[in-house]
């Protein structure tokens, strides 16, 4: 079938959902199997596909018209200006994040310079915020951990694509991971993008989110805090006096949050709004 027709049925098969961009999506899938460009696709309309390459599309434009992330398919997703690779079984990175990472580079620039620092990361993902503060502050020393073995493999699969050698990861639950390695008072900064939706608000969660993205990523117990209240306590123990915890938070969690940060007695918490002016992340020092 020749590329253009093939992407008009594409195309079809999605166009009716609520999410995503269409024709966008179609194109992108389709160069991505074909190992091209994105220009080849427009350029090369009336080449020929096998009938192979037709199945197969098809197949995953089915799989992308049920609700199945984009990025899965793609197995990429950009974030901070880097190519993460993803896989099903690790959360898709979000802009939001960018925020919580952005912040982190400006206070280490302005605190610390160009000073060896060390990081931790709680619940990694695809490595996306251990990576991009890795990548921007060759000073900082990043240890990132996560339960899961699939965050594990991905994580390490996107440092070597991007040659890091200034982060190391470990899998195990929280502080656990790392203990028996003398890192009390070692950290200057801890920073987490925990799990946080209110177990009952998941299934109201967009289909693509809430289908195919993993629980593990996104269940934050009853009320969604269940993650801030294990490692708020338990972080004096990890970081250096000053040091900065910081947290990406849910849209409405400022007030909860800053609430337990005050109590184990963090100073000068604050809350960090996304570009709608929601709460997006919140920090502390010690
Ligand atoms: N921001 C994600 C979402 O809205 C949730 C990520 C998380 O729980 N840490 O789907």
């Amino acid at each position: 079938m020749e590329i253009n027709k093939l992407l008009e049925k594409g195309v079809d098969l999605i166009k009716d959902r609520e999410f995503g961009n269409p024709v966008l999506e179609a194109i992108l899938i389709l160069s991505n199997l074909l190992n091209v460009d994105k220009t080849y696709i427009y350029t090369h309309g009336k080449d020929e596909v096998s009938q192979e390459v037709e199945d197969k599309y098809l197949k995953l434009m089915n799989k992308r018209a049920s609700g199945y992330p984009v990025q899965y398919i793609l197995k990429e997703r950009e974030f901070m200006g880097l190519d993460f690779y993803i896989e099903e079984g690790v959360l898709v990175p979000r802009p939001d994040t960018e925020i919580l990472v952005e912040y982190i580079i400006e206070y280490i620039k302005e605190e610390y310079g160009k000073k060896k620092i060390n990081i931790l990361d709680l619940g990694i993902g695809s490595g996306a915020i251990s990576l991009s503060l890795a990548y921007y502050c060759r000073n900082a020393e990043v240890y990132g951990i996560d339960i899961g073995d699939i965050p594990l493999k991905v994580a390490n699969i996107n440092k070597e694509k991007f040659n890091l050698n200034n982060v190391n990861f470990y899998k195990g639950d929280l502080f656990k991971a790392i203990k028996g390695l003398s890192l009390e008072e070692k950290f200057h900064i801890i920073v987490s993008n925990p799990p946080y939706i209110p177990r009952e608000e998941i299934d109201k969660l967009q289909d693509e989110v809430k289908d195919f993205e993993p629980r593990l990523a996104l269940d934050g117990g009853e009320d969604g805090l269940d993650f801030y209240r294990r490692i708020t306590p338990k972080s004096k123990t990890y970081l250096i006096k000053g040091g900065l915890l910081i947290y990406e938070i849910g849209y409405d969690q400022g007030k909860a949050v800053r609430d337990i940060l005050t109590k184990e007695g963090f100073q000068r918490v604050s809350i960090l709004k996304d570009l709608q002016g929601l709460d997006r992340a919140i920090f502390g020092i010690k």
